[in-house]
């Protein structure tokens, strides 16, 4: 690899969850530190992170064809006597395939995990040696402690609190690319917390791989669990709204189903995967919960707080998932009768158990009950529209609509409202929910509460 100069523009591209969205935002933070800024929209950056998901098999092979995209672009402007951009790959792909990844696509210079992004800066100086850098190492809390401070963001910031996974579903990837599961100190995260508040934050969203299976003690010393800190967020003046993803079934608690009910600034809002509806099935995942305990669980958010919007991840053609099988899990969608969900093919991962496991479902079977699925869940989507008209409630305004005098932004239920009327990005405003489409509302004015 040829020296190069030092980058003065960057790009990070993210896939997959909110967790790497958060890492991207903080990885630009670190960057900014070195006086390197974003580039300019609709122009080439000097150095580009591809920051991977490893989840499904379609997101890791999106790497690949971006990275081939990126070469290309790089000759054409070194042609033009520009520069050709510094490659990074980070991320979960970086962490599972980074030597793979180094041997496969010579045009990388940097490979970094997600639990070893802090030391970007050093590894961006090998590389402007002509040097390749790869760190996947996984000191999860020291990346946090070696991060710089936050930044002004939007009206709504993540944060996150929790990393890791110890559970072992037998499709996930997750516990061999993020870890065993850690929870970062309390007076961190409040401190955080503040920090994005001061910055002009008014939502917070927190996240963890199992955000509920955070655990740390307050600054009295005490042992509390993600409801205890959620109740210490909501005192901070100028935060209005507190929301968390994605939870385990299993990792819930009473103070959790209590502060939906108790903390006005907590979200009516519950992401709890189920995966599937048959015990069988939800066995053979390792999951550890059944159909039943799952729906004894959304049963007591419901007594605790009973407009709570619920929604969820499934996995359709699991291997030797059967037709009768998979009829489970669309009953378990009446059942539950959504809000939204997240719905995924199948897609068996490298070194986990299930990749290995009898019964692998065809492509024709999966699209077609993926298809099913979706339209259950679209079903369900729509009427919790329809039946949400007439409420009135608060919209965080988040951007421009599509067309001229339109806002756009969140309800309470995480739903997408739009409404024409004087407001900026970051207000609060009530309106009165008149139209439900599948995937949005209209509102009606009635005030602005906050600008
Ligand atoms: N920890 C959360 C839980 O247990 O529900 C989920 C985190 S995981 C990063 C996000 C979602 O990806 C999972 O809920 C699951 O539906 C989906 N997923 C994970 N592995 C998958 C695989 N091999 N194939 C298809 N979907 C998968
Ligand atoms: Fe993956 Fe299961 Fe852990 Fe969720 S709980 S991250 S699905 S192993």
């Amino acid at each position: 690899m040829k020296p190069t100069s030092a980058p003065q523009t960057y790009r990070v591209k993210s896939f997959g969850c909110q967790m790497n969205v958060y890492d991207g935002e903080r990885m630009g933070e670190l960057l900014a530190e070195r006086g390197i800024v974003p580039a300019p929209e609709g122009e080439e950056a000097d150095l580009v992170i591809l920051n991977t998901c490893h989840i499904r098999e379609k997101a890791a092979e999106k790497v690949y064809s971006d990275i081939g995209r990126l070469v290309a672009a790089g000759k054409e402007a070194e042609a033009q006597g520009g520069r050709a951009p510094l490659i990074a790959v980070a991320g979960c792909v970086a962490q599972a395939e980074g030597e793979e990844i180094m041997a496969r696509a010579p045009a990388v210079s940097i490979v970094v995990g997600p639990q070893a992004y802090h030391r970007l800066p050093e590894m961006l100086d090998k590389a402007q040696k002509g040097e390749r850098a790869t760190d996947t190492d996984m000191p999860a809390i020291a990346k946090f402690d070696a991060l710089p401070q936050r930044k002004k963001r939007g009206p709504s910031a993540f944060l996150t609190v929790q990393e890791g996974c110890d559970k072992f579903c037998t499709y996930c990837v997750v516990p061999y690319t993020r870890g065993a599961e850690i929870s970062r100190p309390f007076s961190h995260l409040v401190a955080e917390a503040r920090k994005l508040v001061e910055a002009g934050a008014k939502e917070i969203t927190l996240l963890g791989q199992n955000v509920n299976a955070w655990a740390g003690e307050d600054d009295k010393g005490r042992s509390v669990g993600l409801g205890g800190l959620i109740r210490t967020l909501a005192a901070i003046d100028g935060l209005e709204r507190i929301r968390y993803t994605t939870s385990h079934p299993n990792d819930m608690d009473d103070d959790l189903i209590a502060a939906h009910g108790e903390v006005a600034k907590l979200m009516p809002y519950l992401h709890l995967p189920v995966q599937a509806g048959n015990d069988r099935i939800l066995k053979a995942m390792n999951r550890q919960h059944t159909a039943e305990s799952y729906l004894k669980l959304i049963e007591r958010f419901r007594a605790a707080r009973p407009d709570i919007a619920l929604s969820g991840d499934f996995i359709v053609g699991f291997p030797g998932e059967t037709e009768a099988e998979f009829q489970d899990t669309l009953s378990i969608v009446d059942e539950v009768r959504y809000a939204a969900c997240f719905s995924f093919k199948y897609s068996p991962r490298p070194g986990t158990p299930a990749a290995t496991m009898d019964g692998q479902i065809s492509a024709e079977e999966m699209d077609d009950r993926l298809q099913r699925l979706q339209q259950r869940i679209a079903h369900h989507q729509y009427a919790f529209n329809q039946a949400s008209i007439g409420k009135t409630c608060q919209v965080l305004v988040e951007r421009t609509g599509r067309h001229p005098g339109q806002w756009l932004g969140k309800s309470p239920w995480l739903q997408s409202v739009w409404f024409e009327a004087p407001a900026a990005i970051g207000d609060l405003v009530e309106v009165d929910l008149a139209e439900a489409g599948p995937n949005s509302l209209k509102g009606l004015v009635r005030q602005t509460v906050s600008v």
